[in-house]
């Protein structure tokens, strides 16, 4: 089909949107709220082998970044490894679980989209949008408007979209954590580089790996019931985030301590959220995609990984169905799902980082028989997540 996309966000689900759909015939421009330059994400994420096997459906190369992440370990605060499991199941080239620093995926994707030849107009946050009858017509914060055949919403956890297709839809849930996190130099740790290492510590959740170079990547949960306001977290000096770290940490065995202090610049926090169940994911020629639609709590290691995915399940079903309409409802009935399913994962595993010192005992014991079994007979209850793998030749049945 001839259509004209606008994609509302240039973040991993605009850039990648924008490359499937080219690859499927559509063009698109995306509209991104920030300037060209706000690759200011200083944090690091991991890439499961499901998102990089969408990746390579696309032909988007990102091994020269970051690190293989091929496995994982548990380890209690008092030091007693809980037990250890692949990070997913290596693609058949080889390809493992990569971790790289969000800015730097950031860049390639831009990078990407813009030798597909996609146009990207930056400084352009979109307000509103409607339907015209045989196109939607966009209006950004500056006050100029743009139309096209459709309308994708790739605008992250706090998607204007997804307000606009429903004004009723849910917003963000808070997951009563607070992230925060940074890179160690000058320390040595030994273990395996790449391995990544995570603590639930007596206090406070921690995790990090070290990369083959040896800078140490790590990032910690405080738990926090109430949702800390942005004028509170502004609040909370350079000094303040690393003297409470310590503190968090002080009782754990493990090296979190000593990772903290060989830390220059830890990362100011932000909240941590996710979105359940968004009852209306389309309307007429509008649809999001990515967190708009379903974003996952991190502990996961999921959120940025079911974004990927939707790319491509969206541009094949408007590749293939008869008109607008149908791709929509054909997407949602492949996708709905497995993210709800993976973002009550997350959010079950986050609440594990927030138990107190009686519901922590069960809470080890359940994770190291877990991990145990898993041992000995092979069976990752995790794999439906990881070995997902979506089939670009494969046609789209959709009914007009
Ligand atoms: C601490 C942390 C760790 C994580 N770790 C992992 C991990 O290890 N693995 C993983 O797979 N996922 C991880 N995630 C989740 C992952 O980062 C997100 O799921 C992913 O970024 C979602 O991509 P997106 O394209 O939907 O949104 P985003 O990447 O957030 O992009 C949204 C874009 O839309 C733009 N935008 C917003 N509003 C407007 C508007 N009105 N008009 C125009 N543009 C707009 C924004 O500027 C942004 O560029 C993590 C998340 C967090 C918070």
């Amino acid at each position: 089909m001839a259509y004209t996309a606008m994609i509302i966000g240039g973040g991993i689900s605009g850039s990648l949107c924008a490359i499937a759909l080219r690859k499927a015939g559509i063009s698109s421009v995306v509209w991104e709220a920030y300037d060209g330059t706000a690759d200011n994400v200083g944090a690091f994420l991991t890439l499961p082998v499901n998102a990089l096997d969408v990746l390579h459906t696309l032909d988007v190369d990102i091994s020269e970044l970051g690190f293989g992440t091929p496995r994982m370990t548990i380890t209690s605060g008092s030091g007693r490894k809980l037990g250890e499991m692949p990070y997913g199941t290596a693609l058949p080239d080889g390809t493992v679980s990569r971790t790289v620093k969000r800015a730097d995926l950031y860049r390639v994707l831009r990078e990407h989209t813009i030798r597909c030849g996609v146009q990207i107009e930056y400084g352009k946050r979109l307000v509103d949008a409607e339907n015209t009858g045989d196109a939607v017509l966009a209006r950004f914060a500056d006050g100029t408007t743009a139309e096209g055949d459709l309308l994708i919403g790739a605008d992250g956890l706090w998607s204007r979209t997804r307000e606009i297709i429903d004004p009723d839809a849910p917003g963000p849930r808070y997951a009563g954590l607070i992230n925060t996190g940074g890179y160690a130099h000058g320390i040595t740790l030994g273990g395996e580089p790449g391995m990544m290492n995570a603590i639930f510590g007596k206090r406070c959740f921690f995790v990090y790996t070290s990369h083959p170079k040896g800078e140490v990547w790590w990032m910690a949960n405080p738990a926090r019931a109430t949702e800390p306001t942005p004028a509170e977290m502004a609040a909370i000096a350079p000094e303040e985030w690393r003297a409470w770290l310590i503190d968090l940490f002080r009782r754990d065995c493990g090296p979190a301590e000593a990772i903290i202090a060989a830390t220059d610049k830890i990362f100011a926090g932000w909240n941590t959220y996710d979105v359940p169940t968004v009852p209306r994911w389309h309307r007429d020629r509008m649809i999001i995609i990515g967190d708009a639609a379903h974003a996952t709590a991190p502990s996961i290691g999921q959120g940025g990984a079911m974004a990927i995915e939707d790319t491509v399940v969206l541009a094949t079903c408007l590749r293939d169905s008869p008109d607008i309409a149908s791709a929509f409802t054909a997407h949602e009935g492949l996708r709905r799902e497995r993210v709800e399913r993976v973002v009550e994962q997350g959010n079950r595993t986050g609440g594990w980082k927030t138990l107190g010192p009686i519901a922590r005992i069960p809470r080890d014991l359940i994770m190291s028989l877990g991990m145990k079994h898993m041992a000995r007979t092979g069976n990752d209850p995790s794999r439906w997540i990881y070995d997902h793998h979506i089939d670009w030749n494969k046609p789209v049945h959709s009914s007009p």
